[in-house]
């Protein structure tokens, strides 16, 4: 049962994330499902679940730590920051902070990407000069040196929050360590005297660049191991690197998402950059090393046919509300039937947004089954390359219901009004 400070503090705050002390659970819980993913699907042994149960083995030989590994990746990431520090970059300011003032931060992920990305084809692929295979072989050292980085990267901004004069993050100010531990304290911290965003950098430099590397590396362990890429294994990468391409080209997008404007820089998005996205993400990859069955020409079909699918949702729906929003008398939108709130702003009712209240996230799903088809049409039993669709399931429910809960505050009555028009919340008459 609650204490009686817990239930203040619980009315103050809105606690997501399994309440106060929730967190204290998820830094290990995180981490393990990233160790149990490798676990769970290596050279030795894959999880199955049919038409037989079975379980891999714990005998494995797995390196889990390794020196190289955490040097490695300590020039890994300190080499980017100082690029992002010396290279030029467009600058751009992020929205009004409640203080009042805007932030200005300096833009060059893409080209970061570029030279990284680059370089890697060239000595990895062209002249054969770099062994990119090592990042499969020194996968689980270089979890390991990633999730100690973040760690302890996240003890430093928990401490450093503490000073004087900071501005806070509503999410992360709760009083709670493991909460605030986990939400993140301070809202935008900063070194070299304000000019080097810790969050907005640990968003798209090292996390997103290192997951199309790990993606490359395990494309290059296949070459050398089996004598070619497999089709598989060059889905996975294209789908995965215009992803991450287009996230990085479109970086000025970032500075008004959630993560950048009102979440903390804390463990959750810390480890989330760093360890979780790129080590797990490419789950997919990882497996086609080692299992590298080549798809039947309408296995490809199949796989680009769900890819288009998905693409036609996402885009069509997310493109119709942007359009309707900028100007709902475009004559593309103009025909939408539509509800009048007390808010001032209307909601559609129809086309792709009278189907289900998230439609486009939907679209963003099949989306995601397309990027671990490739890996598990090759070993339909197996689970861990379907381990990315079933996250992002979980995440875009999860999404959803705080999104709802927003709208339901910000439009009252008319929210349900809108709910009996638009029954369904994310798929068409199932969910
Ligand atoms: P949405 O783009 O769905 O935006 C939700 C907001 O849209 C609501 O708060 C409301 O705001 C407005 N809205 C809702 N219904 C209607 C309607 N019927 N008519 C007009 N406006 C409406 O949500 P997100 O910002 O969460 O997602 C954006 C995209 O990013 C999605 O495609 C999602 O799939 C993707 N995404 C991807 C993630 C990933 O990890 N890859 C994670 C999360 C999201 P208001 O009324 O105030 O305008």
């Amino acid at each position: 049962m609650a204490d009686t400070g817990t239930k203040a503090a619980q009315k103050k705050h809105h606690f997501e994330f399994f309440g106060p002390h929730g967190p204290a659970l998820l830094v290990f819980v995180l981490p393990a499902v990233c160790y149990a993913l490798i676990l769970g699907c290596n050279k030795d042994s894959c999880l199955q679940l049919w038409p037989e149960l079975k379980l891999p083995s714990l005998q494995s030989n797995i390196q889990w730590y390794s020196k190289e590994a955490i040097v490695a990746y300590l020039a890994w990431f300190l080499g980017l920051a100082l690029l992002h520090v010396l290279l030029p970059g467009q600058r751009a300011e992020g929205v009004v902070l409640p203080d009042g003032k805007r932030l200005t931060y300096k833009l060059n992920a893409f080209r970061l990407f570029v030279l990284a990305y680059g370089a890697a084809l060239y000595f990895g692929f062209y002249t054969r000069q770099l062994d990119l295979g090592w990042l499969y072989d020194q996968f689980a050292p270089l979890l390991t040196a990633s999730v100690a980085f973040s760690t302890a990267l996240s003890v430093y901004l928990y401490a450093s929050s503490f000073r004087k004069g900071l501005m806070l993050s509503g999410h992360g100010n709760t009083g709670y360590p493991a909460y605030d531990f986990w939400m993140g304290r301070e809202l935008n911290p900063r070194l070299l005297g304000g000019l080097f965003d810790l969050k907005e950098f640990c968003e798209l430099y090292p996390g997103l660049i290192g997951w199309a590397l790990l993606n490359l590396g395990m494309a290059h362990k296949q070459l050398t191991t089996h004598g070619s890429v497999s089709n598989s294994m060059l889905l996975v990468n294209v789908f995965q690197l215009y992803y991450i391409v287009d996230a990085l080209w479109n970086e000025r997008a970032i500075l008004t998402t959630m993560d950048i404007t009102t979440d903390g820089f804390g463990f959750m998005l810390a480890f989330g950059d760093l360890a979780w996205v790129p080590f797990t993400f490419t789950s997919a990859a990882r497996y086609l090393v080692d299992h590298p069955k080549v798809l039947s020409p309408a296995g490809m079909a199949l796989v680009l046919a769900v890819k288009a699918l998905g693409y036609y949702i996402f885009r069509g729906a997310n493109s119709q509300k942007d359009m309707f929003r900028s100007n709902p008398n475009d004559p593309r939108v103009a025909h939408l039937k539509t509800l009048k709130t007390e808010r001032g702003t209307s909601l559609i009712v129809s086309g792709w947004w009278g189907t289900a209240r998230h439609i486009n996230y939907f679209g963003d799903w099949i989306m995601g089954l397309a990027w671990c088809m490739p890996a598990g049409l090759t070993g339909l039993s197996a689970i861990v390359p379907y381990f990315y669709c079933i996250y992002f399931a979980a995440l875009l429910v999860h999404r959803e219901r705080r999104d709802e809960h927003s709208c339901r505050l910000k439009y009252g009555k008319d929210w349900d009004k809108y709910c009996a028009l638009v029954r369904y919340r994310i798929i068409p008459y199932l969910y």
